[in-house]
């Protein structure tokens, strides 16, 4: 299957609409907001209003309906603005709608899912707590069912959008210990006894919001829960594959940009006496780049087309996750070492993209765990 069988007339017509809007909306501010370490809230209504938020999304909710390419086409234009923290910020809402349009009721979808996609309430997935994000299986937030709601006490963590987020799809222990004990509830951050801590200070992803937030005896209506109770944690595994698919494509993109940085350098600096670009070296270390970039984005793309057949590919997810993202840390570093000195400056992109690659091998399930998951399926358990 070449690109053209990956991507035809509706994912060109997405990229336009896209690259327009980050044009427009986002482009001239980037530097401005990273600095800032946020992006307005305004951002979410325009990428509403401009049908960016409901690409991919069901038609009945406010989305434009189409393939999984309609969306990777979306982020890897999205992810073109540079700054992965508004990618990631502006896409909470990736990771905290998919279960609610899995196992939500038509009430629930048109309550928390269409007003998300018209960018009038943000969206938060809330699954990490402070003792760690793993070891999903033992989370401890607690939510105890009295009469017609639940009450929620406890705390989650490392919160993309935590801080502005109106409703957080999150997961609390309604049952005995252990993984199937675990059920997903929509709080609605406006709920008595719900707080939300201090900006989290990160390493990259500056212009996205991060927070911990703290649930103490909230009354959730029982009428919030996704599904079953106890079926929390099978929601939280396939959840996980959309994410690591996407996180997949953030680190395609963020080699590729650094790749393309990398060329332009090479051909505008001159080092003593000869242009950079004419360093056999140099330009063995490009071509290496060039070959991770394209069989990674290769791959990745392969694994979405199968998962758009019908097929279960959580294996080939954490193996795609994996590959792509030890591409970046390779891509990210070779190109900042070819920039020398000035690839230390923030005003090179490549500055930005080598912070902001850090999080894609921890975020999602970390390296390891995508390697647990791997060898169950290869060595078995
Ligand atoms: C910027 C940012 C945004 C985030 N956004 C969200 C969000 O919106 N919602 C949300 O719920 N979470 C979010 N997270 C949390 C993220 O999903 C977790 O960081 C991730 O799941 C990994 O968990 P951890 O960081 O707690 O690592 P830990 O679980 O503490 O692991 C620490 C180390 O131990 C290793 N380890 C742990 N268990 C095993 C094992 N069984 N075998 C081998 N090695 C193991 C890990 O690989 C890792 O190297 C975010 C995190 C960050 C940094």
């Amino acid at each position: 299957m070449s690109f053209q069988e990956y991507f035809g007339e509706p994912h060109r017509l997405i990229r336009n609409k896209v690259r327009q809007f980050i044009e427009s909306e986002i482009n001239p501010f980037v530097n401005e907001w990273e600095a800032k370490g946020e992006f307005p809230r305004e951002l979410y209504r325009k990428a509403g209003e401009a049908g960016v938020l409901g690409i991919g999304y069901p038609k009945a909710y406010g989305g434009s309906g189409g393939d999984i390419f309609v969306k990777i086409a979306s982020n890897e234009e999205l992810m073109r603005c540079g700054s992965a923290g508004i990618v990631a910020g502006l896409g909470s809402l990736d990771i905290s709608i998919p279960p609610i349009l899995s196992v939500g009721t038509e009430e629930q979808k048109a309550r928390f899912v269409t007003p998300v996609l018209k960018g009038s309430k943000i969206a938060a997935l809330g699954v990490t707590e402070p003792s760690g994000g793993s070891d999903v299986a033992n989370l401890s937030t607690r939510a105890i069912l009295r009469d017609d709601h639940y009450v929620v006490s406890g705390s989650k963590m490392f919160i993309t959008s935590g801080l502005r987020a109106n409703q957080l799809t999150c997961a609390v222990r309604t049952g005995v210990e252990g993984y199937s004990g675990i059920s997903f509830l929509v709080i609605d951050s406006d709920t008595p006894g719900y707080s939300v801590s201090e900006k989290l200070e990160k390493m990259g992803w500056w212009a996205s919001d991060t927070a911990q937030i703290f649930f103490d005896e909230c009354k959730v209506p029982a009428d919030n829960l996704l599904g079953k109770e106890g079926q929390g944690f099978y929601l939280i595994m396939d959840n996980f594959q959309n994410e690591r698919l996407q996180l997949s494509i953030m680190a395609n993109m963020t080699s590729q940009l650094a790749l393309e940085e990398s060329l332009k350098y090479v051909k505008e600096k001159i080092a003593p006496g000869r242009s950079l670009s004419s360093f056999q070296v140099t330009r063995h270390k490009l071509a290496d780049m060039a070959t991770l970039v394209e069989a990674s984005r290769e791959f990745v793309y392969r694994v979405a087309a199968k998962i758009d057949a019908g097929s279960k590919q959580v294996k080939e997810i954490s193996m795609a996750k994996n590959f792509s993202c030890m591409v970046s840390d390779q891509v990210t570093y070779d190109a900042s070492q070819i920039h020398g000195r000035f690839g230390y400056l923030r005003e090179y992109l490549i500055e930005r993209l080598c912070r902001d690659n850090r999080i894609l091998s921890i975020g999602g399930g970390t390296t390891e765990i995508m390697k647990e998951v791997i060898s169950k399926y290869i060595v078995g358990k």
